[in-house]
């Protein structure tokens, strides 16, 4: 009976797995069409808002593809298929060309981009970076890089390269859900950075002492290597006041600010308020 049912189980186990690889062939070749046309990305942008003061002080770029049939696609999903199949340098120029636009039409705000470690580890990064800040006019200053530290470098010595070229040239670099990967502390040991973003993880249980605890040791860590803070996911306003009471520089969550679609982010910093309606009720 038992060999039955495992036969049986292992049939249905392989019409599964059938199904689920023309999916992710179908849903790569629209990919790739989609990164050949270019019109189905788009950029939206979460502001970030310092602790104390309350004021907008940067915002952060985010890809979305909005697929023609399935609508809008998280990036969690189609960034590391892009990864796998060679097209997220082209994903990351995208969003880097949309961000040294909003750069150049919001003087007052910096701006940060997520970047793939594959994309950090590849040589012609950097230039490419500096080449866009320059074709916008922008200060290499007012531009963050977020890479996320659960990725293992496969050559280090490129990665290193184009994180000490581009700080050299005025960009920073923050580490993107900290905590979360399985060499935290060490790696700020290890990379010269900036900033570290807590990630929301910790931030949803806040509430309980232990998870509080981890939050007070990254910030103090943080603290002691003269990084700046910045907590994610930030959704209630005990997290808010809590987070703000330890000393976090920023904060970035639902209870601020949804990602907006570009304009909606325009409009809102540039205090344009009939359009704040629109900014409300975009999707992200
Ligand atoms: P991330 O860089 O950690 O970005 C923060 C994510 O948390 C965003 O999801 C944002 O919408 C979401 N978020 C912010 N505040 C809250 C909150 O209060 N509650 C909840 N539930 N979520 C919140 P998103 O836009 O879906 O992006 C997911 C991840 O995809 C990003 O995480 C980043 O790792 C990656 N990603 C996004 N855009 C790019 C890109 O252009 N290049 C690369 N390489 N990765 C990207
Ligand atoms: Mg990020
Ligand atoms: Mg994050
Ligand atoms: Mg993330």
């Amino acid at each position: 009976h038992a060999k039955a049912a495992g036969r049986n189980t292992y049939a249905l186990f392989g019409e599964h797995m059938d199904e689920l690889l023309r999916k992710r062939r179908a849903l790569e070749n629209d990919l790739r069409s989609a990164v050949e046309t270019r019109i189905q990305f788009e950029t939206f942008y979460q502001p970030v808002f310092a602790a104390n003061s309350g004021a907008l002080c940067s915002l952060e770029a985010l890809a979305r593809w909005n697929h023609p049939t399935l609508g809008y696609i998280s990036p969690d999903q189609f960034i590391p298929l892009a990864e796998e199949i060679g097209l997220i340098s082209d994903i990351g120029a995208f969003v880097l060309e949309d961000a040294c636009r909003t750069l150049a039409e919001l003087p007052d705000i910096s701006v940060a981009v997520n970047a793939s470690t594959l994309e950090l580890e590849s040589p012609g990064y950097a230039l490419r970076v500096l080449t866009a800040l320059a074709k916008w006019q922008v200060s290499p200053a007012r531009l963050e890089i977020e890479m996320t530290e659960t990725a293992t470098a496969d050559d280090r010595g490129e990665l290193e390269r184009t994180i000490s070229m581009l700080r050299a040239a005025g960009v920073s670099f923050a580490i993107d859900d900290f905590g979360t990967g399985y060499s935290s502390f060490s790696r700020v040991q290890k990379i010269e950075v900036d900033r570290i973003k807590i990630d929301k993880s910790f931030v949803d249980e806040m509430h309980r002492s232990d998870s509080r605890a981890l939050v007070v040791a990254m910030i103090d860590m943080a603290r002691a290597k003269g990084l700046k803070i910045t907590a994610e996911g930030v959704e209630t306003v005990e997290q808010r006041a809590a987070l703000e009471s330890l000393g976090c520089d920023d904060l970035q969550g639902f209870l601020l600010s949804r990602p907006l679609p570009r304009q909606a982010v325009v409009a809102l910093v540039t205090g344009a308020k009939q359009t704040l309606n629109v900014a409300s009720s975009g999707t992200a």
